[in-house]
């Protein structure tokens, strides 16, 4: 504050420029915080088990789609391995999860001539009759350029959106992309399309096929929808450009089952001080099932357990910690919506939340979702994670699915942001396996969430409430 007394006396004539310079005021977090974030950040790096937690889940448990045995399974383990670390009230939270089978899928491609194409059914997508669908195919970029066509170009046919994914650093690309695979099959059949392919939101040149959760919309027909690998988005593109009928058929035995039972999984540290002020740690405990899930999400649940359990060897902090394992946060966001209505009375407790769900490769660079006043806190504590290499990036950060229900609600989101360069090359793929996690690479992931929630766990002070929106406006 002697800084802020300097401004006002310098200042006199220009109350108009006060607010903003209070903003500006630089933030020191106190110095015993301050060694005790660099002790722990070391440690962390040269002591972290974050590995053989992603190997138990992705191994030992294996696939984990909501609702299958899997999925319970992984209840299990998320509650023994929480217990076994001396986390504190560990419980499972019930949460109601709909539950679908992939079945087998053919796709192929009969026009110019036959060849199988390697596709996979979307998560949620409904399959075909028995004899499948065979229909000439129309291409657009996108669903903007979908929409501008003429439903006598689109009835009855088979639409591909052949949109790539960009390759980035961060989120952006698939942000950027990702809507075609939510909501295309619903724009095709408003147009009266019989399927939907589309080229897989993702940047591997493997021949694997990326799958993820697709949508519905009420009163319009549901078909049934495909994603194919790069290699053969390409083959299908060049047979388009060439402007000579092609036709594919897709044929899938997926089908939805009945509602089933999953569950959050919670388990604390609690607060010396302050044990009502949480400070959420969130990851999902769900997987797509044609991989092992080992960066989708079995990363995400080791670097919140072990980055819980390094701040704890710090004495226990002054407010409380609270793991959330997320239940079907691929296929329709169960355990977020359950959390919000379970936890609603209790949401100004939350004073920020974080969420681990971008694999297993190092944290580059530090994003904030937070009110004004508290960035130059935040500055405060990206001196903390400064030595790990890590950037400073802007306020608007995305926070992660399962958070952002809090999010919307005003509680702060801070976003640890991993290199996701090659994330896309695997991510929803049968290449999701334990050999692309780098033990290295995820320490130090694991480090910057150890210093991070230390300080946050142990800060006195605030990072306020973000603006909640008017539902009305
Ligand atoms: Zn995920």
């Amino acid at each position: 504050m002697r800084r802020l007394a300097r401004l006002l006396i310098a200042l006199p004539l220009m109350p108009v420029m006060l607010s903003e310079q209070v903003a500006a005021e630089p933030v020191n977090l106190p110095e015993p915080l301050r060694i005790g974030a660099a002790e722990l950040r070391e440690r962390a790096a040269a002591d972290s088990d974050a590995y053989s937690l992603v190997r138990a889940l992705a191994l030992e448990v294996g696939p984990r789609l909501a609702g299958s045995d899997g999925d319970r399974a992984a209840v299990a383990w998320a509650l023994t391995t929480l217990m076994e670390r001396d986390f504190e009230a560990v419980r499972a939270e019930d949460v109601a999860v709909p539950r679908w089978e992939r079945g087998s899928t053919r796709v192929e491609l009969t026009r110019p001539y036959v060849v199988r194409l390697a596709a996979e059914t979307l998560g949620g997508s409904i399959g075909t009759s028995e004899y499948g669908i065979e229909a000439p195919v129309v291409g657009a970029a996108n669903i903007a350029e979908l929409q501008a066509m003429s439903t006598d170009a689109v009835a009855g046919k088979i639409v591909y959106l052949g949109q790539r994914m960009t390759r980035s650093r961060d989120l952006s690309g698939y942000l950027e992309t990702v809507g075609n695979r939510v909501h295309g099959a619903a724009a095709a059949a408003e147009l009266g399309a019989v399927g939907l392919v589309l080229r897989s939101v993702a940047t591997g040149n493997h021949r694997l096929a990326h799958t993820g959760t697709m949508r519905y919309r009420p009163n319009v027909r549901r078909i049934p929808a495909f994603a194919l690998s790069n290699p053969d988005a390409d083959l299908l593109e060049y047979q388009l450009a060439g402007g000579q009928p092609v036709s594919l058929r897709l044929y899938s035995t997926a089908r939805a089952l009945g509602p089933a039972r999953s569950a959050n999984v919670i388990g604390e540290i609690r607060g010396s001080q302050r044990p009502d002020e949480i400070v959420l740690l969130a990851a999902h405990l769900d997987a797509w099932d044609l991989g092992s899930g080992a960066i989708d999400n079995a990363a995400g649940v080791a670097i919140v357990i072990e980055a819980a359990r390094l701040v704890a060897t710090m004495g226990r902090p002054a407010r409380t910690l609270r793991i959330v394992l997320y239940a079907n946060e691929e296929f329709g966001l169960s355990g977020a919506n359950d959390y919000f209505a379970r936890h609603r009375d209790t949401l100004g407790a939350h004073v920020v939340a974080l969420e681990a769900d971008m694999g297993a490769a190092p944290v580059w660079r530090f994003d904030s979702r937070v009110p004004d006043s508290a960035l130059p806190l935040v500055s405060a504590l990206h001196e903390a994670l400064e030595p790990l290499g890590i950037e400073r990036g802007d306020n608007a950060a995305f926070g992660g699915a399962d958070i952002s229900v809090l999010r919307d609600h005003g509680v702060p989101v801070l976003q640890l942001t991993q290199d996701m360069t090659h994330y896309f090359d695997w991510h929803h793929s049968a290449s999701d396996t334990l050999d692309k996690v780098v033990p290295d690479e995820l320490a130090q992931a694991v480090a910057a969430w150890a210093t991070l929630i230390y300080l946050l766990a142990n800060m006195d002070a605030d990072l306020g409430r973000l603006p909640v929106p008017d539902p009305a406006g």
